[in-house]
């Protein structure tokens, strides 16, 4: 990320003069940035990617909203309203919900053909590719913006579902109950309500990566921190052994609190990928740590399962850090990562289902 950074401050260098123009135009950023000419070049103080930061991307999305146009191609979305009125100003004042859709889809527009027009100049000019609003830069299908990712993340909700239905199935009819009707597994109601959040997060992501709108793009991003959340609080729940309800609480508070607000973060203040990334990873490490050693201090009979999800899992992290741009416009790093979790994932409930028949044998040995 940061070297990538530094290639492109060098770069942005010489478009410079030809965009302060353009810039004087610019409506103020809610971040204060210094003027352009204030060199030596610093890292972008605006939230965001290299590429939304780049001043001609920018100049030319600003344009493009206005005007409807990136050179010669328009787009019928940016018709404004029937009135001809630009549609601008306080929600409440603003048209029906459609016409929103609309501004979204011009606004989708723009940023796409800026994006493939700016990526066209700078790879004459010999540079690397840019990323785009947390993304590299993809080929559209069908108006799907990135269709290898969203038939990834299809597939992941599907392996999901399937591990918490085959869960589900066991814990409620194959294996026996305590006599208060419950079942003897004690972690069964925390993989449900695991479930439901990778479901939802996967169910995000595939709408994010079809159609990027700040709502679609905040809902992925929280919903995967959310999963991440609960995912860090249930290994810590599993690997301690916590039973005991107050002492679950006790792990969740902070958790949650810390989540929560993270994802306020997020969504009111700014969108800021880099600080977002590292929180994710920090969350990831923390509990694929937990994972290892618990695999390798507990006799768990299906430890070698967890010992393949930890060193994937960690591999998988690996693409998520160094990510590279994508191969014929489709595949990216983060693209393949979203290929590495549907063998992990199967893996993972696999798991799951045995460490739920294990602990109910041990308990029912020791009722006995
Ligand atoms: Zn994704």
């Amino acid at each position: 990320m940061l070297k990538s950074q530094m290639q492109i401050i060098g770069a942005e260098r010489t478009a410079e003069d030809s965009v302060k123009v353009y810039l004087k135009k610019l409506k103020p950023e809610r971040v204060p940035t210094p003027a352009l000419s204030s060199l030596p070049p610093r890292p972008p103080l605006t939230h965001g990617s290299p590429g939304d930061a780049d001043p001609v991307y920018k100049a030319c999305v600003e344009q493009c909203e206005k005007t409807g146009c990136v050179g010669d191609k328009c787009f019928q979305h940016c018709n404004f309203s029937s009135d001809g009125k630009p549609i601008d100003g306080p929600w409440y004042l603003q048209e029906p919900l459609y016409v929103q859709w609309k501004q979204w889809d011009c606004r989708s527009d723009c940023r796409y053909h800026c994006m493939l027009s700016r990526e066209e100049e700078r790879q004459k000019l010999g540079y690397k590719p840019h990323k785009y609003h947390g993304k590299w830069p993809f080929k559209r299908i069908h108006g799907i913006q990135e269709p290898v990712p969203v038939a990834l993340s299809a597939l992941n909700l599907a392996i999901q579902f399937h591990g918490w239905i085959s869960f589900f199935i066991l814990v409620n009819y194959k294996l026996p109950f305590r006599p208060n009707k419950k079942t003897y597994y004690e972690y069964t109601g925390l993989w449900h309500v695991y479930a439901l959040f990778a479901m939802n997060a996967w169910f995000w992501s595939a709408v994010f990566h079809s159609r990027d709108v700040e709502l679609t793009e905040k809902l992925d991003y929280s919903s995967a921190v959310a999963l991440m959340g609960y995912s860090l609080f249930l290994a810590i729940i599993r690997t301690f052994s916590v039973r005991l309800e107050a002492a679950r609480v006790m792990v969740a508070a902070p958790v949650v609190a810390f989540v929560i607000t993270h994802i306020l973060f997020l969504n009111l203040y700014q969108l800021n990928y880099g600080w977002n990334m590292k929180v994710c990873v920090t969350m990831g490490a923390i509990q694929i740590v937990l994972w290892a050693i618990w695999a390798g201090v507990s006799h768990h009979p299906s430890r070698w399962k967890l010992w393949v999800v930890v060193l994937g899992g960690a591999l998988a992290m690996l693409l998520e850090i160094y990510d590279f741009p994508p191969y014929w416009g489709y595949v990216d790093a983060h693209a393949l990562w979203h290929a590495t979790t549907i063998p992990l994932t199967y893996l993972w409930w696999s798991f799951v289902r045995d460490d739920s028949e294990f602990r109910t044998r041990i308990l029912i040995k020791k009722t006995k």
